[in-house]
């Protein structure tokens, strides 16, 4: 049965407060907790969340059983979600950088303060993002060098693993943020607590979600938080790509970038990506090719860019 509690509770200048809801399930054990939707504009963890939730509401009908507690904070940015705003809305700050917040700030940082509080007696943390300017191949990243949840990690079934470093060159990119700090992977990593990154979209593809839910609950299986039969498997699960790095591939002129390049295709280092073309002209302005050999992790779908913005990852 579920227990509901408030986090913290924001009061609006001109109508009723907000309230920061967590939902745990279980009792005893070790703690997983899941939260969704930081960013407001990110609408596939909401997804998978309705469907965890949905799930464990039955799970006492069901041949499943919880041998821990799973803890949902499950729309974390609400007034952002409402408008499609990646930032909280009212002063603008993206929350997944003022990590661990603090109680006595502005709304955003109490917000921060809340979801680490409630985060941080885990032991382990599932954060889910979804790519919004870029298609994003569904992967699962870490920092973390536990070999339980590599292993775990492996279980999940998704098409890449991103054995992430701190030591990887700053990255100024969406998802990908430039510093690291203020991040609530960071965060909890700075504080001992074991997590990952899920991500994919950016849009709210049911079959994406269905299969990150049930990456989800292959971890849960994994580290003995959940027991019961093996989930039923309409596919046979193809095996990951484990990559330590990820190439970005940077756009050097302004323009229309036209994609020649299909997401989770493979490609050689020469390989065609795209054009950038300029509209008013009617020239084509550059060509990309692939800088290494991989697979196109991530591929841009808002095609309107600038210079040195990302085109592409290649895992
Ligand atoms: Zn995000």
């Amino acid at each position: 049965m579920v227990r509901l509690s408030v986090l913290g509770t924001l009061s609006l200048p001109s109508a009723g407060p907000i309230q920061l809801l967590q939902r745990d399930y279980g009792q005893g054990g070790n703690l997983v907790s899941i939260i969704a939707g930081i960013h407001g504009d990110e609408y596939l963890g909401l997804y998978v969340v309705y469907r965890l939730i949905q799930w464990l509401e039955s799970i006492e009908q069901s041949a499943y059983q919880l041998t821990g507690r799973i803890r949902i904070v499950g729309c974390a940015n609400p007034l952002g979600a409402l408008i499609g705003e990646r930032f909280w809305p009212s002063d603008f700050t993206d929350i997944n950088r003022i990590f661990p917040g603090y109680q006595a700030g502005e709304a955003s940082q109490r917000l921060a303060h809340w979801i680490f509080g409630a985060l941080k007696p885990s032991l382990l943390t599932m954060d889910l993002h979804n790519g919004v300017a870029m298609n994003e191949l569904l992967h699962v990243r870490s920092y973390s060098r536990a070999s339980w949840l590599q292993r775990g990690m492996i279980k999940m079934g998704l098409p890449v693993i991103w054995y992430q470093s701190f030591q990887e060159p700053s990255t100024r990119y969406l998802e990908v943020p430039g510093t690291v700090e203020g991040t609530l992977q960071y965060c909890l990593h700075q504080h001992g607590i074991e997590n990952i990154v899920l991500c994919g979209g950016p849009d709210l593809d049911i079959k994406q979600g269905i299969r990150l839910f049930r990456a989800l609950l292959r971890l849960l299986f994994h580290i003995e938080i959940l027991h019961g039969p093996p989930l039923e498997e309409s596919e046979p699960q193809a095996e990951s790509r484990q990559v330590k790095t990820i190439t970005p591939v940077l756009s050097r002129r302004a323009g229309l970038f036209l994609a020649h390049s299909t997401l989770g295709e493979s490609v050689k280092k020469g390989s065609y990506l795209g054009e950038t073309v300029d509209v008013q002209s009617g020239q084509v302005l550059d060509q990309t090719f692939s800088p290494v050999d991989g697979v196109l992790l991530s591929l841009r779908k808002q095609p309107m860019i600038g210079e040195g913005m990302l085109l592409a990852r290649i895992a």
